[in-house]
Order: structure tokens, then C-alpha cells, then sequence
């Protein structure tokens, strides 16, 4: 089978040849843990997570390391310099501002001045959104999901190595800085260049801080300040480090190899994110290379638009599972297909309608699913890729990761005639190795609260009062507010 990938840093489709085969080393930029992450960040992520089940499926054996940012990530990081804050710092008083509208429980960060409590009380909640959305990488935390302050050490090294070999220097005002200047291939990924990005780009990377720097690109590295709130001992002064060179210290320490094989991120981290990471790992290593495939995800939007909080349009996962969008409540299976069944490179377009289709998708898939693992005694046939439905669905996968096509395979296969129970099975086990819509494969198996909504109504309309009594009962018991509206039963976890 051809497996291809389209990679940004060339700008075209390349055949997937990972550098010791089977073995793929993949690194994905992670969450910055000063809030709860949204459904947008989640896509991201998600695909990452199809993308490695892909390859598994396919025989490979992907080891996956995504980083927790709890530090560096800059209050202005779109330019190249990264001014501002450090955006965990400045989290302190948007967590006080939570607690007083109510958005934050009183007791969920009992000293909002205290950043590890911040990034702490944030990393426990993406893990659990992560590993309800059934994201592999996030039940290997904390091997392989390092935390960027656990990590100093590594990013330390680099910076001495940049410094000794000329690609660093220090400035006037003490910070480190990395010399854009001495990496002429600087802006190949974003298709940038040095003249382009002094003059252009609406003046992205001009700063206050130019006076400082031998050219205004320059980005920092370590950044000494006796006063900020998270800061390390250092031979540069205590201080706090650059964002992007914690993806980079943390990818080939953790991965242990220096050059990988895939870097994943969302479409706005090509730059200046990834161009800093591929100009300060090549420099401190010597190698030409970084990473060999880069990936980039298109955006999320929200019905045609940029999420925005002012518009209501800004949702994190629990808004949707308690019917923020649909005003039923969704089952994480049901936001985790609704988010990669579109291709990675076209931008997703989060809709009511399309959660309602979802819906409609996962339901009709898990009752496959059981139907035949209960015909088939839950045995399942010996197939492999070559079984004509999985071919069909892997070759798609194959061709740039094409969910559309994919999709369309499977829905074709449930509307046939399967005469074979242990076969289907088989067949829909690996396709649900990479779907992960099915609690055996993939999400967490929690309250699937829109089927027992609809037992309620159905057990109403049967009159069986007793049944429907007893399941709303048990609702209400694990903290639900049950309503009856025009379309049915509906279940709300209560706010806080
Ligand atoms: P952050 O926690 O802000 O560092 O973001 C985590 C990841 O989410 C990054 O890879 C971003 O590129 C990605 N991201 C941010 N906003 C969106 C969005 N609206 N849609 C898809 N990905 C996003
Ligand atoms: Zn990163």
C-alpha cells in the first residue's frame, strides 16, 4: 500500500518513510494549561490521535510525545519574539475573575497566585476531556506527556549549545537570544524570509525590544527577570524560557533521537512556532533536519465563524456535553467523530447539524457493534488489512489521511447484507481502532445520556412508568436535571 502525507515543509504529498521502520517517532504540540482547552484545540489534537491509530493499524509502532506548556507561552506570541507576558502568569487573575462569576468552583484552585496550582488544576482537566475523547497519548501521561517545567535541565543544554556555536548570543538587555541571521534556511516551513519578515507580515515580528537585538526576527530564548512569577536559577540570571524551545528540548530528549519522524500542530503554531523550533534544533545539533514530516490541521470553526466568547461561540468540551449547542445533552463519542470526520486540511465547520448527523453516525455504528459481537459469541474472525473493507478504508486513510473517503467505505459496508458475524466484528474492531467511537476502542464509557433519554421516552410511550421513573430517578441521583421538553426527555448536569 502507497501511504502518503501532504508536508507542509515541502508544501506537497510524500510517500511516509519514517527513518527505522516500524518505529515512528512523532511529536505533537500539546495544551497550554492556563484554561480549559475548546473544541478547536481538541481537533488538533484529535487528529494527531487518528493519524497515530492510522499507522497502527497499519503495523507501525508509533511512539507519541506531546507536550503540557506550562510556561514560556507568551500573552503576544504570534510574533516571532514572543512580548508580553508569560501567559501562566497572567492567568492569576483570570482564575480570581472564574471563581467570582462561578465559572471556576470555589475550591478548584485554592491559591489562584500559585501558577503550579493553575497548571496543575488545568492539566487534570485536559487529561480528562482528553481521555473521555478516547486520545491515546493522554492515558501514557506523564511519561509521554512531559511537562515543559519539569524539563528545564534539557532546554538549558540546548541554549549553551546554541551559545557556544555561535546561533545564540546574549543582548544588552540579557536576554538569549536566538540569531535568525545565522540560519539562512529560517522561514523554508512558513515560506518566510528575513527580508520579507522585517518588511511584511504587518510588522509581526517588530518590537519594542529591536534595539536589543542583531536582527528584529530574532526570538528569545531564555529571558532573565528576577521578578516574574515563574522563574528558574540559570547561567544567564534567573528567568523563565522561550516557548519553542521547550517542543524542542522536550521532543529529542523524550523521543531520544534527534532527528523524528512527524511534528504535529495546529496551522497557526507553522509560525512562528515551528520555524524557531526546526531553525534552534538544527543548530544545536548539527543535523539538517528536525522533523521530516510536519503536519498541520486547518482551523475549527463554529457555525462559518472564529469561536468567540463574546458570541457565544467559544465552546469547551463539557459545554457541549451539557447541550450548550444542540440543547440535548452529547456524548463525548459523539464530539469526538463530529471533529475528524472532515479531512485535516479543510477547515471544519462545528454546527449543530452536524453534531445531530454525528449523532446519527455513532448510534448507528455502536448498534452494529453490539448487534454482531452479540451474534458472534463477542469473537471476532482473524482478518487483516487486506479484507476488502479495510483495504478500501485503510487506502483511503493512506491518501492523506481522507476521512471523507473513508467514511463513505463504512457507511457503504453497514448498509450491506453481512452474513457473517464474526467477520463484521473483525471488520468493525479495526475500524473503531482508528474511529474510536466505541468504548472498547476509544472513549471514555461515561453516562450515555442521550440513549437513556431516549429509553425514557421510549419506555413512556410504551407506558412502562415504571422503567421511566426508575431511569430518571437514577439520573437525577448522579446529579442530572431531567426536563421534558417538545422533542423528548432532556438531561443537564446541574451547574455549580
Ligand atoms: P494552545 O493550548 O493555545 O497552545 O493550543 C493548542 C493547540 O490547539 C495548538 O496546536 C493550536 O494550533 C490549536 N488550536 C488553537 N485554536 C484552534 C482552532 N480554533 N481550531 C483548531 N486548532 C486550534
Ligand atoms: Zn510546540
Amino acid at each position: 500500500m502507497n501511504i502518503q502525507f501532504y508536508n507542509t515543509l515541502t508544501n506537497r504529498l510524500e510517500p511516509f518513510e519514517p527513518l527505522e521502520p516500524p518505529k515512528v517517532l512523532m511529536y505533537t504540540c500539546g495544551p497550554t494549561v492556563y484554561d480549559f482547552s475548546h473544541i478547536g484545540n481538541f481537533k488538533t489534537f484529535l487528529f494527531a490521535d487518528v493519524f497515530r491509530r492510522f499507522l497502527q493499524l497499519t503495523g507501525y509502532h508509533v511512539h507519541q510525545v506531546m507536550n503540557i506548556t506550562d510556561v514560556g507561552h507568551m500573552t503576544d506570541d504570534d510574533v516571532a519574539d514572543a512580548t508580553g507576558e508569560d501567559k501562566m502568569a497572567t492567568a492569576t487573575m483570570r482564575v480570581r475573575e472564574a471563581k467570582k462569576a462561578g465559572t471556576l468552583p470555589d475550591d478548584a484552585i485554592g491559591d489562584p497566585d500559585d501558577p503550579y496550582q493553575i497548571a496543575r488544576y488545568y492539566t487534570d482537566a485536559f487529561l480528562e476531556d482528553a481521555r473521555a475523547l478516547g486520545i491515546q497519548v493522554a492515558y501514557e501521561y506523564p511519561e509521554n506527556m512531559p511537562h515543559a517545567t519539569q524539563h528545564i535541565d534539557a532546554m538549558h543544554s540546548m541554549i549553551r549549545a546554541l551559545l557556544d556555536n555561535g546561533h545564540a548570543y546574549v543582548a544588552d538587555d540579557g536576554v538569549v537570544y536566538f540569531s535568525v541571521q545565522s540560519f539562512p534556511e529560517y522561514g523554508t516551513l512558513s515560506g518566510n524570509s528575513l527580508d520579507n519578515l522585517i518588511e511584511g507580515s504587518g510588522g509581526r515580528v517588530l518590537s519594542e525590544h529591536q534595539a536589543h537585538k542583531k536582527h528584529p526576527a530574532d526570538f528569545f530564548l531564555w529571558k532573565p527577570d528576577e521578578h516574574h512569577i515563574m522563574k528558574w536559577d540559570s547561567p544567564w540570571g534567573p528567568g523563565y524560557p522561550g516557548w519553542h524551545i521547550e517542543c524542542s528540548a522536550m521532543s529529542m530528549k523524550l523521543l531520544g533521537r534527534k532527528v523524528l519522524d512527524i511534528h504535529t500542530g495546529g496551522e497557526d503554531n507553522i509560525f512562528p512556532h515551528h520555524e524557531c523550533e526546526i531553525a534552534q534544533s538544527c543548530c544545536a545539533t548539527g543535523n539538517p533536519q528536525f522533523a521530516r514530516l510536519w503536519m498541520h490541521p486547518r482551523f475549527l470553526l463554529v457555525e462559518g465563524k472564529k469561536m468567540s466568547k463574546s458570541k457565544g461561540t467559544f465552546y469547551t468540551p463539557a459545554d457541549v456535553y451539557e447541550g450548550k449547542v444542540t440543547g440535548r445533552p452529547v456524548h463525548p463519542s459523539v464530539l469526538r467523530f463530529e471533529l475528524i470526520k472532515t479531512h485535516y486540511r479543510t477547515q471544519t465547520n462545528f454546527t449543530q447539524k452536524g453534531i445531530l448527523d454525528s449523532a446519527n453516525t455513532v448510534r448507528r455504528f455502536n448498534e452494529f457493534t453490539q448487534k454482531v459481537a452479540g451474534e458472534a459469541d463477542n469473537e471476532p474472525a482473524e482478518i487483516d488489512n487486506t479484507h476488502p473493507v479495510l483495504k478500501d478504508f485503510t487506502e483511503a486513510l493512506a491518501d492523506d489521511l481522507n476521512m471523507s473517503v473513508a467514511l463513505a467505505v463504512v457507511h457503504a459496508w453497514l448498509g450491506q447484507d453481512l452474513p457473517d458475524p464474526h467477520e463484521a466484528l473483525a471488520v468493525s474492531k479495526a475500524i473503531d481502532s482508528v474511529l474510536g467511537i466505541t468504548s472498547q476502542n476509544g472513549t471514555a464509557d461515561n453516562t450515555d445520556l442521550e440513549a437513556i433519554c431516549n429509553q425514557i421516552d421510549k419506555a413512556r410511550s410504551e407506558k412502562d412508568y415504571d422503567t421511566a421513573d426508575r431511569l430518571r430517578d437514577e439520573l437525577i441521583e448522579q446529579g442530572y436535571e431531567i426536563r421534558t421538553t417538545p422533542e423528548g426527555t432532556v438531561a443537564q448536569k446541574k451547574l455549580a
